[in-house]
């Protein structure tokens, strides 16, 4: 055989994976805050942004400005123009982040949010209606704080344009190219969010605090999964960030709303079942799940222990990495 032919044959595969892949992969995720409580400096908030975009959508609004600082540090807010004025914080607020999405108003999802809205350029806010009226009643209500928002109590100062998800489709984040469509997530005795992000062919999902399915008595993660099984057949689907909030083992009364790496397990293998294809597996280890909400026990994080139970699990087709502040995840960084 021509030695170029060879070559040619032998490189082929590895060229199309190549182009495949600087072509595919799409999103940019950094978490500005990601353990699940007591560290008012790293409470739950993600920025995704599609790559080719300036503009981020902020998933949670749990810390922003120490987040923003952080990344910005690092050298992974990619729209930061180092010869502006402004800070980076400024610049992310005045043309980095163009809306919020709120999972639910508990504090460690929204605190961010109160403390930045005096700075804060005029946005939207999107959450569930039942979120809303939380924000409304509670937090931004002239009384715990200025009303921020263009409802509920007066006077209302309007810098917040609240804005609820369509149900069961999906729908256009303003001022960003984002779609995203919510579903609705069992968290004890209050109801979070999932929202699947989709940019042109390409999907990532964030999921705020849940339960288990078996442990909060309901169906809502059946029904995510088998609404994102089709993408990860596809292999459309990227990335899922989703939490674990405490290591096994955790009795089911002291669980709040939050999962473990066996109850995670459980549902990482629902999804797998989902999979309708004799590669479940290998198609599940192309989507990257980055592992949130920590929960601080006695003072300390057990992002460690955690990671170690999930190892020793060696659930199958199941990649996963742990979040840390102000990191870049994407995709093509990871091993398949
Ligand atoms: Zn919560
Ligand atoms: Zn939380």
């Amino acid at each position: 055989m021509p030695l170029l032919k060879k070559l040619i044959l032998h490189f082929f595969p590895a060229i199309l994976l190549l182009s495949y892949s600087a072509t595919a992969q799409v999103f940019d995720i950094i978490p500005l805050g990601c353990s699940g409580g007591i560290n008012e400096d790293n409470l739950s908030a993600w920025l995704v942004k599609a790559k080719g975009s300036n503009r981020y959508i902020c998933l949670d609004a749990g810390t922003l400005s120490y987040g923003i600082k952080l990344a910005a540090a690092k050298g992974n807010l990619s729209i930061i123009n180092v010869n502006d004025t402004n800070s980076p914080l400024t610049q992310m607020l005045r043309q980095g982040i163009g809306a919020y999405l709120i999972s639910h108003a508990h504090f460690d999802h929204i605190a961010g949010l109160i403390s930045i809205s005096p700075d804060d350029t005029p946005k939207p806010v999107y959450s569930s209606a039942s979120t809303a009226q939380m924000l409304t009643r509670h937090v931004f209500n002239n009384a715990t704080w200025a009303n921020f928002t263009d409802q509920g109590s007066l006077p209302q100062i309007g810098r917040y344009n609240l804005k609820e998800f369509p149900d069961n489709q999906f729908g256009l984040i303003e001022g960003t190219p984002y779609r995203v469509m919510y579903f609705p997530l069992s968290h004890a005795n209050c109801t979070s969010s999932a929202f699947l992000v989709n940019h042109e062919e390409r999907y990532m999902l964030y999921l705020g605090d849940t339960g288990a399915d078996e442990i909060e008595k309901g169906n809502n993660l059946e029904i995510l999964w088998h609404k994102v099984a089709p993408l990860i057949n596809s292999q459309q689907l990227e990335a899922i960030i989703i939490e674990v909030s405490y290591p096994d083992p955790r009795p089911s009364e002291l669980l709040f709303g939050h999962l473990t790496p066996s109850l995670l397990k459980k549902e990482i293998e629902k999804l797998r079942d989902e999979i309708n294809d004799t590669s479940a597996v290998q198609k599940l280890s192309k989507v990257l799940f980055i592992i949130t909400h920590v929960k601080p026990v006695g003072g300390t994080l057990n992002t460690d222990i955690i990671k170690k139970q999930l190892d020793e699990l060696n659930i199958s087709g199941f990649r996963f990495i742990m979040a840390e502040q102000g990191n870049l995840y994407r995709n093509d960084q990871f091993e398949n």
